[in-house]
């Protein structure tokens, strides 16, 4: 089995020099920042390693498109794992987003299958989560939208024999994933078995082939690369500290700490963050897009994700300004009661998608059911949530529908903008984190029919349900052919939690900075009985997906997008960097801790106070302090 391997040359945002930060505009200057292979790349690596080993006639192939001086990740990769190397680059592909650049590789591969493959079909595309200046993960299913064949995302293993099958994080769960056909594409969330560049090996890399090709040597046709062919364009950037969810007070005293904590505590109602408001009018001017505003609504269990009912609120609020009717898109086998559920919430109409094959989540049956109603229907808006199924699923809708996509929004609004005289009035302006969160961008989508967005779970509020609301439902029965799934799903670990974290008023969640399963339980339980009993409140001890595959806890109290979507009076998070999957699954706590002996670490930025410490020493000090304070 062959391998591409696609890889991006990046800014090194975990090294940025004092310069590189425009004190006035509050943002980076990318150019001063170093270049590096990206960091989740070397995951993808060692993983086509594991694919290719004991196969003498796998090729492997490193693709990256970039300026010419992206050879240089190229000559890297093959430092550390020998193969070919192609280097696409062509100032007409510059400026391009996730669409150009998903067109611009995917003829790049249909050249490799010509030329270096000699026609082979029997191939996996593997690529790195996501990139840590872009962090989209939205170009390799748009790859695999543009090539027609089919996409495993968040692979964590694969295993060779008997048949090739990927361990992935899934919409539900942990499963395995058996390709029946190939070429597919592969994201890699984590194989750490990290391949080093030898002395000899960077050597001899220098001696490799490297084909180096141009827009017109993958036969891109013009208006569909690089700026031109980009559906999204950014509008504004700004520092994150304008947009940032909570100032946090780094306090050094833990007995000082708990008397910030306590006098807050009393004041907190317990529910979810403040809600954001917007306003505009259109004031009798004629809007740039018509049409509904849809969400794209996901099952749990026996009822709807709260992040689509989430998303239902705000585009309640978004279509009340523009005058226009909220839809929900309800991919199902039956809708049943849910249909009343997303009225409930909010939605004018229901476009209830029943069919078999969309029992279980699998990308292009769902793709292929949702984005034919969107191409008929013509919304002005589509919004999904950020979770495992939305990431997979938005960016192949959006490719198939011509359409812009801004992923992992952080705010919504409707506004207008003014460009070499054309005005654009009543569009979707799309914020969102950039650059590995040091930079805040405000994107709108161009020409496209639908302006899409995927929005991180907890963003918005949950809208009251309202029992008397009323819409319709217009249920379709598509037309979807057995052959559309294409490999054999087998379920391992499930997502569904059997213990309910989300009633306790007090959260201690513990990450992989603690060492042991006996520290986990040595140190937190004790800080959760005097907390709760300092406060007069139940505490819960909870933990990062990380601490769970570390083996501190069980999957049911684990916290974060796969794990459950708490809102406590106070949050504690030990020993977690704050990750946007874990934050995901806090950030509507009233008030949240942060434990880290990292000043950068990522939590402290949702967190309202901070120490900045060793675990083993801050723990045991608030828990004498909190037991001295009662
Ligand atoms: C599809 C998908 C879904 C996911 N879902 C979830 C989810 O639901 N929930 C979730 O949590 N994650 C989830 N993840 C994983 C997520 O991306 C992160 O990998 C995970 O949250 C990291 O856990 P962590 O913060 O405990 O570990 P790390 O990221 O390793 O952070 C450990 C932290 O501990 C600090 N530390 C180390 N030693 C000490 C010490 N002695 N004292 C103080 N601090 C110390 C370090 O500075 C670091 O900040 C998901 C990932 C994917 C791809």
């Amino acid at each position: 089995m062959h391998c591409i391997i696609l890889v991006k040359q990046v800014p090194d945002v975990s090294n940025i020099p004092e310069d590189a930060w425009d004190r006035e505009k509050g943002t980076l200057r990318r150019g001063l920042l170093d270049s590096v292979l990206n960091p989740l790349d070397l995951h993808a690596l060692s993983f086509a390693r594991r694919i290719t080993a004991g196969d003498p006639d796998a090729k492997t192939v490193y693709l990256t498109m970039g300026p010419p001086q992206a050879r240089d990740v190229l000559l890297d990769c093959i430092s550390r794992a020998p193969g070919e190397a192609v280097l696409l680059t062509d100032r007409a592909l510059g400026g391009a987003d996730t669409v150009s650049t998903a067109y611009s590789l995917a003829q790049a591969i249909r050249r490799i299958e010509r030329e270096l493959f000699a026609g082979s079909r029997e191939y996996v595309i593997v690529s790195g989560m996501q990139s840590v200046d872009g962090d989209t993960a939205q170009v390799p299913p748009q790859l695999a939208e543009d090539l027609g064949v089919d996409q495993v995302a968040y692979a964590q293993d694969v295993h060779t024999e008997p048949a090739l099958t990927f361990r992935r994080i899934g919409a539900a769960g942990t499963e395995d994933v058996t390709p029946t056909r190939f070429p597919v594409v592969v994201t890699v969330t984590a194989c750490t078995d990290t391949l080093y560049a030898g002395f000899h090996a960077t050597r001899a890399a220098r001696s490799a082939t490297i084909h180096t090709w141009g827009a017109a040597d993958v036969e891109a046709k013009s208006d569909r690369v690089g700026l031109k062919g980009s559906r999204t364009t950014v509008y504004r950037i700004f520092s994150p500290s304008e947009d940032r969810a909570k100032q946090c007070e780094m306090v050094s005293d833990p007995a000082d700490l708990l008397r910030k904590v306590q006098a807050k505590y009393r004041l907190a109602s317990g529910g979810p963050a403040a809600h954001e408001e917007g306003s505009y009018a259109l004031d009798g001017r004629e809007p740039s897009y018509r049409g509904e505003l849809w969400i794209l609504a996901e099952r749990e269990g026996d009822g709807i994700k709260s992040v689509s009912l989430e998303l239902l609120g705000k585009a309640r609020e978004l279509a009340a300004f523009l005058g226009e009717r909220v839809g929900a898109v309800l991919p199902c086998e039956t809708a049943g009661d849910l249909s009343a559920e997303l009225i409930a919430h909010g939605a004018d109409v229901v476009y209830a998608i029943e069919h078999p094959l969309l029992a279980t989540f699998s990308p292009v049956p769902f793709k292929s059911a949702v984005a034919a109603v969107v191409r008929e229907r013509h919304p002005q808006v589509m919004l999904f949530g950020a979770t495992p199924m939305g990431r997979e699923l938005a960016p192949r809708i959006a490719y198939a529908c011509d359409s812009g996509l801004t992923a992992d929004c952080t705010k919504l609004e409707i506004g207008d903008h003014t460009k070499g005289g054309h005005a654009l009035i009543g569009i979707l302006k799309q914020t969102r984190p950039a650059l590995g969160g040091n930079i805040m961008a405000t994107i709108m989508t161009k020409d496209s029919p639908t302006q899409m967005a995927t929005v991180r779970p907890g963003v918005f509020k949950v809208p009251p349900r309202e029992d008397s609301r009323t819409g319709d439902v217009v249920r379709i029965t598509p037309e979807l052919a057995a052959d559309l799934v294409g490999a054999q799903v087998t379920p391992v670990e499930s997502f569904v939690s059997k213990v309910n974290i989300r009633d306790a008023k007090i959260i201690i969640s513990g990450g992989h900075g603690i060492r042991s399963r006996s520290d986990f339980d040595r140190l937190l339980q004790p800080l959760a009985d005097s907390l709760g009993d300092m406060l007069g409140d139940g505490a819960k001890v909870a933990a990062s997906r990380h601490a769970v595959e570390d083996g501190y806890r069980s999957h049911d109290y684990q916290v974060g997008q796969t794990g459950q979507t708490v809102a406590p009076k106070l949050y504690v998070a030990v020993g977690i960097s704050g990750a946007v999957q874990h934050v995901s699954g806090m950030q509507m706590s009233d008030t949240v801790v942060a434990i880290n002996k990292d000043p950068r670490a990522r939590i402290f930025n949702y967190a309202d106070f901070g120490i900045v410490g060793d675990l083993e020493t801050v723990v045991p000090q608030l828990t004498r302090a909190a037991q001295e304070a009662k």
